[in-house]
């Protein structure tokens, strides 16, 4: 019988007693500077920091942080829902079975390939495809999905990587993604409070915290050593949830020899006929915090942060230690294909889009802020995963391999997807990015390969 491997009495009483001096936080805020993970009473001691001056080094520190390990790359994707039939009851989400009002839809085949030229059309490489809990939605299933975005091509789009959001798995049902390459493989816990999780999760399979909580341990056994892990934040306390986080991180290094590739923090948004409680919404500030918290206490953790918070929010959010965001999503059942203008439809999605902005606007906006957006597909297609991924990920990897292959995929979609304007401002960027290179060898194979792209070459990478 599995045990949790969340210490709920420990992490309470470290909230709770935990009460630093300047000069403790100070030094753990060097320790994440010199990029080694926090342990659970350094980060509680980060969360309970309440003092404006001390706040506002937490937040100097994760900015830092983020250049140093990530550069002003940010990469994106857009997620892509396959089917919202659902056995679960998650009192949260609109895809619920309770929801009557929900419309519900497997996307057929050609429906599904649909979407994913119409992806494509924009730009868009990397994808997360979102499945509900449903027998219909096995390994197998799922592994079809896959293997048809990665087919499906239109002029000179393709999708390069392909991640998951669903369920959790058995063993077999990961092999089967494993077998077709899918990127990432991402289980939100939602709550690591097992009390909050029960009552939020009351009826199906999800309603077994310990089958949840484990899913990414049967994906490392199955052999996927790129998993995700996340917190829904609103639903109980966002400083225990932030310790659940971590927790959930060290259990993988412990067991596995390799944390999480990704971590999410998605924020409870409106969805259609719920209603929860407010007691634990999270405010702007405090969600500003929580991430630079988490980007200080897990320094080569990638941060995701979603289209669920609308445009300025984000702006802020991204400088505090974002590595990826979506952009140009929709989450309604097949909301790329079909137009249906700008107001999503709330009985096909799953709950209220905070940024709703194309793809284009967002790049445009990245770049004239300094970021080099990045559709780099490269470390999964050379087999740099897992633990092999956390070997590279050194200080100067991501300068002398992400940041070149950042350039080149920016000058693909200038090509061959950007606005006038978008174009303009983005090759400014370039310029800007490869005077930013560590040497002139590299910024001048950098040129040189950008020239072949001009000419059509694609795909390039380091
Ligand atoms: N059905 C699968 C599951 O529950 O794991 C995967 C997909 S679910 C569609 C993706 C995530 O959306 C959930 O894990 C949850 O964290 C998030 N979500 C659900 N309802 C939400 C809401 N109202 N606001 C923000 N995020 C929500
Ligand atoms: Fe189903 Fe996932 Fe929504 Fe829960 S969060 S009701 S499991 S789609």
């Amino acid at each position: 019988m599995l045990n949790s491997f969340i210490d709920e009495a420990k992490i309470n009483e470290l909230l709770a007693k935990t009460r630093p001096d300047n000069k403790q936080v100070k030094d753990i805020i060097q320790k994440s500077l010199s990029k080694q993970r926090l342990d659970l009473a350094e980060t509680a001691a980060l969360l309970n920091v309440e003092d404006k001056d001390l706040l506002n080094e937490l937040f100097t520190g994760a900015k830092r942080l983020k250049e140093e390990v990530y550069g002003n790359r940010i990469v994106l994707f857009a997620p892509l829902y396959v089917g919202n039939n659902c056995t679960n009851d998650c009192s949260y989400c609109a895809f619920r079975c309770s929801n009557s009002e929900a419309r519900r839809k497997t996307l057929s085949d050609q429906e599904l390939k649909d979407e994913i030229i119409a992806l494509e059309k924009k730009g868009q490489k990397r994808l997360i495809l979102v499945f509900g809990e449903h027998p219909e939605y096995s390994g197998e299933f799922m592994a079809n999905a896959v293997k048809t975005a990665y087919t499906t091509k239109f002029g000179p789009g393709e999708i390069r990587r392909v991640n998951i959001n669903a369920a959790p798995l058995d063993v077999a049902g990961y092999k089967k993604l494993k077998a077709v390459g899918i990127g990432t493989y991402q289980i939100f816990q939602e709550t690591y409070h097992q009390e909050t999780y029960k009552r939020y999760h009351p009826r199906g399979k999800k309603a077994d915290f310990l089958w949840r909580l484990y899913g990414l341990d049967r994906a490392q056994q199955a052999g996927l050593d790129d998993v995700g892990i996340g917190a829904l934040f609103g639903l109980y306390d966002w400083k225990f949830e932030v310790m659940g986080l971590l927790s959930h991180a060290v259990h993988l290094e412990q067991e596995f020899n390799v944390g999480p590739h990704t971590i999410s923090f998605p924020r409870l948004q409106p969805a259609q006929g719920v209603n929860i409680p407010e007691t634990h919404l999270v405010s702007d500030d405090d969600f500003k915090r929580l991430v630079a918290i988490l980007r200080l206490s897990v320094p080569y953790t990638g941060m995701i942060l979603t289209a669920r918070e609308h445009p300025e929010l984000r702006r802020e959010v991204i400088e505090l230690g974002c590595s990826q965001i979506d952009a140009g999503s929709r989450i309604e059942m097949q909301g790329y294909s079909q137009a249906l203008g700008q107001e999503q439809e709330s009985d096909r999605q799953q709950f209220k889009l905070g940024d709703t902005r194309s793809l284009d606007e967002v790049m445009r906006e990245l770049v004239s802020d300094g970021y080099t957006p990045s559709f780099c597909t490269a470390c999964y297609r050379l087999g740099r995963t897992g633990e092999h991924f956390m070997e590279l990920a050194i200080p100067g990897f991501i300068h002398k391999y992400c940041m070149p292959n950042a350039i080149m995929t920016l000058k693909e979609y200038l090509q061959d997807y950007a606005s006038p304007e978008t174009r303009n401002k983005g090759e400014q960027a370039i310029k800007q990015a490869i005077a930013k290179l560590p040497s002139n060898q590299l910024r001048n194979e950098v040129i040189k390969r950008l020239g072949r792209i001009e000419k059509g070459e694609r795909d390039l990478y380091f």
